[in-house]
């Protein structure tokens, strides 16, 4: 079996939460990792015991306790965005691997719940504190069809980011400035820099203020 096989039958067996939990950057490059020897089967706190079983039936190995200092297993939860707070910043949009989050910028945000693996990497990059992650009601359990689907959605939105970049790049080499001209805008860089800092104080400011006048 080559390398590529064997880590498809690896990732066929994780949860495909892409939490990151197990220090990689999502469930495929922890199956690459167990594949060329760098990481051991019992890092994936949503697998839990049998998914370590799993990994070390598919192996040949023992199986091993799950490896608590990546977190622990948990009920299923979903994201839930408390919509009179956000501020539309899409930070949530841009950390979520499966594109679980609707909006647009300046705009109220909401979560989808089905698609939502309650991986959890939407809560901190929020500016206003405004996601929670709840238990699923009433609780389920993650199950491999929900894995398989969320497998499916993240690869979509890898390959729409790449579409996305390419696009860019592109537009960028067909609008390509003049020397003199790309001084200019190096120049005035700094300056859009600091009106969009001062844009978004401005967005927190304004929701502090709202969270304050809607608090008891
Ligand atoms: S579910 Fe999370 S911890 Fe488990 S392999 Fe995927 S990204 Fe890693
Ligand atoms: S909405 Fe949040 S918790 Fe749900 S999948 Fe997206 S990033 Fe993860
Ligand atoms: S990160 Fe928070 S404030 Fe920004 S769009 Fe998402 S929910 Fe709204």
């Amino acid at each position: 079996m080559s390398a590529t096989e064997l880590a498809d039958r690896i990732d066929a067996l994780l949860p495909q939460t892409q939490c990151r939990q197990c220090g990689f950057d999502g469930c495929r490059p922890y199956a690459q990792a167990i594949t060329g020897g760098e990481a051991d089967i019992n890092r994936c706190p949503p697998g839990d015991d049998a998914g370590i079983q799993a990994l070390a039936a598919l192996l040949g190995r023992p199986a091993k306790p799950l490896d608590t200092s990546r977190g622990q297993p948990g009920p299923l939860k979903v994201a839930v965005i408390d919509e009179r707070h956000c501020i539309g910043c899409t930070l949530c949009i841009q950390a979520c691997p499966v594109d679980a989050i609707v909006g647009a910028n300046k705009r109220m945000h909401t979560v989808l719940p089905d698609w939502c693996t309650g991986c959890d990497l939407c809560v901190a990059p929020c500016p206003v504190d405004c996601i929670a992650m709840v238990p699923v009601a009433p609780p389920r359990a993650w199950t491999r069809q929900d894995a398989d689907t969320a497998r499916r959605r993240h690869r979509a939105r890898a390959e729409r980011l790449e579409d996305e970049r390419l696009q860019r790049e592109a537009r960028l080499a067909a609008r390509a400035p003049a020397p003199a001209a790309a001084a200019c805008a190096q120049a005035a860089a700094p300056a859009a820099e600091a009106r969009k800092r001062a844009a978004i104080e401005n967005a927190l400011a304004r929701a502090r203020e709202r969270r304050q006048r809607v608090r008891p």
